[in-house]
């Protein structure tokens, strides 16, 4: 693989255990992987590329814990546009039981391009229901084009309305099938090898979805193929309701029950987590994802990250699903998380650096990685870049690492995977994204007939 010289970037946010911050220096990456930092640096005689990165600021590859790139499709879609979490999703299942293999590939090449430009470099998906002869493989190819770093979870629903759950019958599966899917997809795809840039795990969609027994086969499936556990949580007050009435108990008293808490298992949003919940995924290191803008989208609440950060818990950032979000910007997560926590308790509740080390070191951690989240020698070559000449810093020089929270959203100029360009110049340069676009936007208004 080539060798790359990042050369004299005016700022670098190094995001290791000091919260180290350079000035005009150089970052030397070989085979994908970091290997020196600094204003002074030893390198070999031949360079392959180089990247003059004056004017530029240089941060650690975002990490997205949450996604459901198939939601792309059903974006905006007028008649769920104002629900809570459980009509906005009857709204939207008699949609996507429609889905085909055609429409989740262009979902997630799509999907993934999109964060890849506002700085994530590895990022989560949660495929969930798979009608149509869909696939989880769909997803994995997709992602393999665009070059994001990709955790791609198998998702399930067993529970349909007939059964006391909230889908549609056609688009729950068989739970024996379910589980002979996940092993298959386990053994053809997970890569557990150091800088990975595919892993698999389990993921049934919720507690309202699957029965109590797919939840303990799934995880018990999980940790015999040493692979990660993921599903929502908590997310509204609906949410806890169903868990009391369905279960007696509360969801984090249901997850625990369940073999689901474990620094092996992530659960999304996690929103309405009392105090004693909170202290167990703590003391079991349980991740959670947050989500805020699809937390604020359908009225869920406000989780609360800074109670949970200082009681110890791992917390990574989330897009969530293009349907609840509508937006799939990495760094305007960052922001949205920093300003909805002092919503709730005042402006010295989170700053812009420890938003961002939420959705750097925080992801990482949270998808059980040792290798992304930090520039530091060892770690993966992931990096965004941002260029200071743009508008979106005009005026907010004094710290530029901080505007790139405050002043968001903004486009990286320059995104880099496992050592490879995939964003140059702040074009997206994998493929003709124009011309996916296209196809996209055509393959979404036919599955939502207009
Ligand atoms: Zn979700």
């Amino acid at each position: 693989m080539p060798n790359l010289l990042l050369k004299n970037a005016s700022f670098i946010s190094l995001m290791d255990d000091h919260g180290t911050e350079l000035s005009d220096s150089s970052i030397y990456c070989e085979n994908g992987i970091i290997k020196e930092i600094g204003k002074e640096i030893h390198l070999p005689k031949k360079i392959d590329r180089t990247i003059n990165l004056e004017g530029m600021i240089v941060i650690p590859g975002l990490v997205n814990t949450h996604h459901h790139l198939f939601q792309n499709l059903t974006r905006v879609y007028s008649n769920a546009q104002n629900h809570t979490l459980f009509n906005w999703l009857k709204c939207l299942y008699p949609i996507w039981k429609n889905l085909s293999p055609e429409h989740v590939f262009s979902a997630v090449i799509i999907g993934l391009s999109e964060l890849a430009l506002s700085g994530c470099t590895t990022s989560s998906d949660h495929q969930y229901l798979f009608p149509g002869g869909s696939k989880l493989d769909d997803c994995i190819i997709a992602a393999e084009k665009t070059g994001v770093r990709f955790h791609a979870t198998r998702g399930s629903m067993s529970i349909g309305e007939s059964k006391g759950g909230l889908p549609p019958d056609e688009i729950t599966e068989n739970e024996d099938d379910i589980l002979y899917d996940c092993e298959r997809v386990i053994n053809r795809y997970n890569n557990p090898e150091k800088y990975s840039m595919l892993r698999v795990a389990l993921a049934p969609c919720s507690p309202f979805s699957v029965s109590q027994d797919l939840m303990k086969d799934t995880a018990i499936l999980a940790r015999s193929k040493n692979v990660g556990l993921h599903t929502h949580l908590a997310e509204n007050v609906e949410d806890i309701e169903y868990s009391e009435q369905n279960f007696g108990m509360r969801p984090g008293d249901y997850a625990e029950s369940l073999g689901w808490v474990g620094k092996d298992v992530w659960h999304a949003h996690c929103v309405q987590l009392n105090n004693k919940e909170i202290k167990l995924f703590s003391k079991s290191c349980t991740g959670i994802s947050h989500c805020p803008t699809s937390n604020m989208r359908l009225g869920s609440g406000i989780a609360p990250i800074r109670f949970m950060i200082n009681e110890g818990v791992n917390i990574g950032l989330g897009v969530d699903g293009s349907s609840s979000n509508d937006s799939g910007h990495m760094l305007n997560e960052v922001r949205q998380t920093m300003l909805l926590q002092r919503v709730k308790n005042g402006p010295e509740a989170m700053t812009a650096r420890e938003s961002l080390k939420l959705a750097t070191r925080g992801g990482a951690k949270v998808l059980n990685r040792d290798d992304i989240g930090q520039i530091s020698p060892g770690y993966a070559a992931d990096f965004a870049i941002f260029d200071t000449r743009s508008i979106d810093f005009a005026g907010a020089l004094s710290d530029p690492i901080a505007s790139l929270v405050f002043c968001g959203p903004i486009k990286t100029s320059y995104t880099i995977v496992n050592g490879k360009i995939i964003v140059e110049k702040g074009n997206f340069v994998k493929f003709d994204l124009i011309n996916e676009i296209e196809k996209h936007n055509k393959l979404s208004k036919q599955l939502i007939n207009i």
